[in-house]
Parts: structure tokens; sequence; C-alpha cells
């Protein structure tokens, strides 16, 4: 049977290795919505026609006690603010998990001593 500290340290570097760039990771989440330029004639945002223009992104971050800052972002920067917010819900889901096996590891520590 393999010696458990060695398993859970193993599981450990396993997890540390999949952790994003730091540098990159970007709070919050992205919506959309269509604007409304409000020019007299305007053919997309005329009263019971058209769909406004846009879409337009906003990363909406919260900033705790019910407030709110939304961010506009231009059309080429949403990829790149996309793959951040996927670092940054992956670097949580990794710290969870490798809190998870310290956890383990202080048990088993424990055990021993
Ligand atoms: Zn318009």
């Amino acid at each position: 049977m393999k010696d458990s500290l060695a398993r859970l340290t193993a599981a450990r570097q396993q997890l540390l290795r999949q952790i994003p760039d730091p540098s990159t990771v970007l709070p919050g989440s992205l919506l959309s919505r269509m604007g409304r330029c409000n020019k007299p004639g305007c053919r997309f945002c005329e009263k019971g026609q058209g769909k406004g223009h846009g879409p337009i992104w906003i990363l909406s971050v919260s900033l705790g006690s019910r407030q709110v800052r939304q961010v506009p972002i231009p059309r080429e920067l949403k990829k790149e603010v996309e793959e951040s917010l996927r670092a940054f819900a992956r670097m949580r889901k990794l710290l969870k998990q490798i809190a998870q096996v310290n956890l383990e590891l202080l048990k088993e520590r424990k055990r021993r001593s």
C-alpha cells in the first residue's frame, strides 16, 4: 500500500501544476446587452422596431455590500477577458482542492505524531 502522505503530496503537486498564470486573472462575469443611440430615425433603435445596437459587452464585478462595478469591454478585448475569467474560476477551484488536500495532510500528520 502506498504511503498516504506521499500520495497526498503527489496529488497536491498535480494540482499545483494546473494553476494558471495568476497575472492574467480577472474577477466578475461578462454580460451582454443591446445599446440605444437615441438618434432620431435610427432603424436599430426606433420604438417598437429593431433591437438597438450591439451587443455591448459589460464586465460586471461585485465589490461587496451590494455594490457592482460595470466595465464596458471593447469587442477586441472580449476573448482575452473571457479567458481571464476562466483562469480565475479555474484558479479558485484548484485552490479549494489544494486546501482540501492540505486538510487531509494535516489529519494524517496528526495521526502519526
Ligand atoms: Zn441607434
